[in-house]
């Protein structure tokens, strides 16, 4: 089959490699009808995330139509699912807690000592994600293993379109999650920093759950305008002191939540991000968290933070003194995305959450190396990628350039 893979730093390819098989009677074989680039591949593309290794396949937002049943498989041909980027066994004293991102059996012996190491705890597993969290194939490729079938796959009723729910595979539970970590309350004021794909859906999420007010924080003009369209205030940080505009806005009490969505690579324009940018580079330092240090020193007192955003190493200047001596609570995490998939999937239904608005463009597979570029490069123009399998290549179709077409 064809698929893309991993080969190094800015080095994603379209290879022809072996068609995946099953392996375990949980397992399920599916035909991608489309996957999802997301902002966490660009942590792999930028090589920030160590044990990839050259060849690895790429893909953890991932939908399809089950081609091949394992014995133990409650899942029948021909049905339509989305996987959960998390790889949970269903049965761990972690699963049974509902924290699926925790598993303990899915990131087999042989690759859980790498995180053991550096975390204490050996990771879950994750699909397309480097060998730290199991090594397992994703799903940008024709065809897709799907291990504990069981437990993570979710069964899309007729006539809804890929397009709507496709996102139930990570970055919509993720915003959901991160506005759930943030406990907001109805009256809420709540900041989000960064407003790609996870921080639009936090903020749509914190609005669901009954905030007054979102100040969406970034510095490219459509993600803003996006953030806008949702309800937003918005603050581009290039052009105001963010602290100082969000105490301006919430009367001198700062926001009662605040979720960071940028993770490890901020474009922050203080000498801490500079300093960080060196480190990260010269491997002094691994995370450049400008964004995370924003947000705790913005929280009003008694607030809390949250962060979705992706972080993997070592952290320097952390204001743990602004931290304790406000009093702020923070929760953060990779997404337990079984937890909320069938809840989101209802509220799709339902017509309360509409991912679509952030689709940008749909392209072929043997189109993908040239949109990890341009995802890269152009994260102004394109918000979000989906590649299809089946298109032919170079059918690029660009949903907002269609929106702004006359009628
Ligand atoms: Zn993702
Ligand atoms: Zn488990």
């Amino acid at each position: 089959m064809r698929a893309l893979t991993w080969h190094g730093r800015h080095d994603v390819r379209v290879d022809t490699v072996p068609d995946p098989e099953i392996v375990h009677p949980r397992d399920v074989i599916i035909k991608i009808t489309s996957t999802a680039i997301c902002g966490s591949d660009l942590h792999l593309f930028d090589g920030y995330i160590p044990t990839m290794r050259a060849g690895d396949i790429l893909g953890h937002e991932n939908m399809g139509e089950v081609v091949e049943v394992g014995a133990k498989s409650p899942l029948k041909k021909g049905q339509r699912v989305v996987i959960p980027f998390t790889v949970s066994c269903g049965s761990c004293y972690f699963c049974g807690k509902q924290q699926f991102s925790a598993c303990d059996n899915s990131n087999p012996a042989t690759t859980s000592d790498m995180s053991e190491t550096l975390y204490g705890y050996p990771m879950g597993g994750a699909l397309g994600y480097a060998h730290l969290t199991g090594g397992y194939a994703g799903g940008q490729a024709e065809y897709l293993r799907v291990p504990y079938s069981d437990v993570g796959p979710v069964v899309i009723p007729d006539g809804m379109p890929d397009d709507q729910v496709l996102f139930l595979s990570d970055i919509l539970p993720t915003g959901w999650m991160a506005a759930e970590n943030a406990e907001i309350e109805p009256g809420d004021t709540v900041a989000v920093w960064g407003c790609g794909p996870v921080g639009l859906f936090a903020i749509q999420s914190a609005f669901l759950m009954g905030a007054h007010r979102v100040i969406a924080i970034d510095h490219f003009p459509r993600r803003l305008e996006l953030a806008k369209g949702l309800g937003a205030e918005i603050l581009h940080f290039r052009e105001v002191n963010v602290r100082e505009a969000l105490f301006e806005m919430t009367g001198g009490i700062g926001p009662d939540a605040c979720i960071d969505c940028v993770g490890m690579e901020a474009h922050g324009l203080g000498i801490d991000n500079i300093l960080d940018t060196v480190k990260a580079h010269t491997f002094l330092g691994t995370d450049r968290p400008a964004a995370f240090r924003q947000a705790i020193l913005s929280c009003r007192k008694g607030g809390r933070v949250s962060v979705p955003g992706v972080y993997g190493g070592m952290m320097d200047k952390f204001p743990i003194g602004a931290f304790m001596e406000k009093g702020l609570t923070m929760k953060t995490g990779q997404t337990h995305v079984q937890k909320y998939t069938a809840e989101l999937l209802r509220m799709i239904e339902e017509g309360k959450i509409d991912t679509t608005f952030l689709v940008s463009h749909h392209a072929s597979l043997e189109d993908g190396p040239d949109m990890y570029r341009h995802w890269h490069d152009h994260q102004d123009t394109y918000t979000k990628i989906i590649l299809k399998p089946g298109l032919e290549k170079g059918a690029v179709q660009t949903q907002q350039e269609k929106i702004h077409e006359p009628a």
